[in-house]
């Protein structure tokens, strides 16, 4: 923590390539051990090392812990076995009869959690663009405890303003928690701009590369930190030693490849607003997206994901089928590019007409671009669409 929070002066490409890298200092390892042990020898009775037991604390996960609290401006850090584990875990600082105002068009799977199972504990949420104070106020209850925010939102990339948003919380004297996953500390830091807890599912940008998941949760503050780790203990969802490492390893090249993912989603969604059978293209970087401005002022960069809706639904089945490189398949966030179709996967537990509300229809589909060439993924879509449209004429 001391060697991590001495280097915060430096440019933030330099501490994540750092992480863990000047923590080890027996042999001076670059690449900080997993510790695989579970218990640890006490010196004596009322002595400890400061490690006792691995699901309190664990000497990888605690490397990892640390980096992604100064990354996020935080003051604690906790590293969880999910993003839907690093969820269950905040939820669990609400008590029976809370209610929370949640953004609309958020994550399927916060949905799930939210409606499926936090609403039998008598914890209840309302849905509503939390970009729209109007609408915060009026659904503010005495009983309303947090806002829980996603910005941008996927698939439609809807963005709110934090500063805003986290202020007008303040003053409601209730929590503010940011699901930062789309943009990682390396675009954007929500506690800077006034948020209490940032959340990420590390399985995204984080850890990066497809092949782990994990989840991570920064609190600032003495008294929410101290609260977090109680029950981070006492839920138990903790991130293993090894995925500790993983993630660590991956989050070392991530200002390079937000970069590059952000790089390409501009270039493919740029060439997609210019296609004859896109009726439109969901993306914060460009111009004509409503949120343009506040994620210009917010963010020092976009998400390397994007979705885009066709004008006919008969090109969504053949489009699936005939990419090649870009792989059909959930998730995002990693180096290999990565195709979905939001209204029957990711978004599947979200009820019909709150996604029609929101408009994940049936003609949208959503892209994380990945690292590869942006010529070569945008030959990939050209075609796909080109044989998906002499399929629908020859049909
Ligand atoms: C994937 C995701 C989650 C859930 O994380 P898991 O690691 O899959 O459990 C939560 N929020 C957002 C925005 C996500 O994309």
């Amino acid at each position: 923590m001391s060697e991590q929070h001495s280097e915060s002066k430096l440019k933030i490409e330099s501490r994540l390539a750092q992480i863990g890298s000047q923590e080890e200092p027996v042999t001076g390892a670059v690449s900080f051990p997993i510790y695989q042990a579970t218990a640890f020898r006490h010196p004596k009775l009322g002595q400890s090392t400061g490690f006792d037991y691995a699901r309190t604390k664990s000497p990888t996960r605690k490397v990892l812990e640390d980096a992604i609290a100064e990354l996020e401006s935080g003051d604690a850090g906790f590293a969880c076995s999910s993003g839907m584990a690093a969820l269950q875990t905040i939820f669990a600082l609400f008590s029976q009869g809370d209610h929370l105002i949640v953004s609309l068009d958020l994550y399927g799977g916060t949905y799930r959690l939210l409606e499926k199972i936090m609403s039998r504990f008598g914890v209840t949420a309302t849905y509503v663009d939390t970009n729209d104070l109007d609408a915060l106020e009026s659904h503010y209850q005495s009983n309303t405890k947090a806002v829980l925010i996603e910005t941008p939102t996927n698939p439609l990339m809807m963005i709110t303003d934090l500063e805003l948003v986290c202020g007008w919380a303040k003053k409601k004297g209730i929590l503010s928690i940011v699901d930062n996953t789309l943009l990682t500390p390396f675009f954007q830091r929500p506690i800077e701009l006034g948020a209490d807890i940032v959340i990420h599912s590390a399985t995204k940008y984080l850890g990066g590369h497809n092949d782990v998941l994990a989840g991570l949760i920064v609190t600032k503050g003495k008294e929410l930190s101290e609260q977090m780790a109680f029950l981070h203990n006492s839920i138990g969802a903790v991130l293993n030693p090894q995925d500790s490492w993983l993630l660590m390893r991956g989050m070392k090249t991530l200002a390079i490849r937000m970069e590059r993912h952000q790089h390409n989603a501009t270039k493919i969604a740029e060439f997609l607003l210019n296609h004859p059978q896109v009726e439109a293209v969901y993306y914060p970087a460009l111009e004509s997206h409503p949120g343009y401005v506040v994620q210009k002022k917010q963010s020092s960069g976009n998400t390397g994901i994007f979705s885009f809706k066709m004008k006919d639904a008969r090109f969504i089945e053949p489009i699936l089928r005939h990419i090649q490189l870009i792989a059909f398949a959930e998730s995002l966030g990693g180096v290999e590019s990565l195709m979905t179709y939001p209204a029957v996967q990711t978004h599947a537990d979200i009820p019909e007409d709150i996604r029609r509300r929101v408009g994940v229809d049936d003609r949208l589909l959503r892209y994380s671009v990945g690292i590869e060439h942006a010529d070569d993924l945008i030959a990939d879509l050209a075609r796909a669409i080109d044989l998906a449209q002499s399929e629908i004429e020859g049909a």
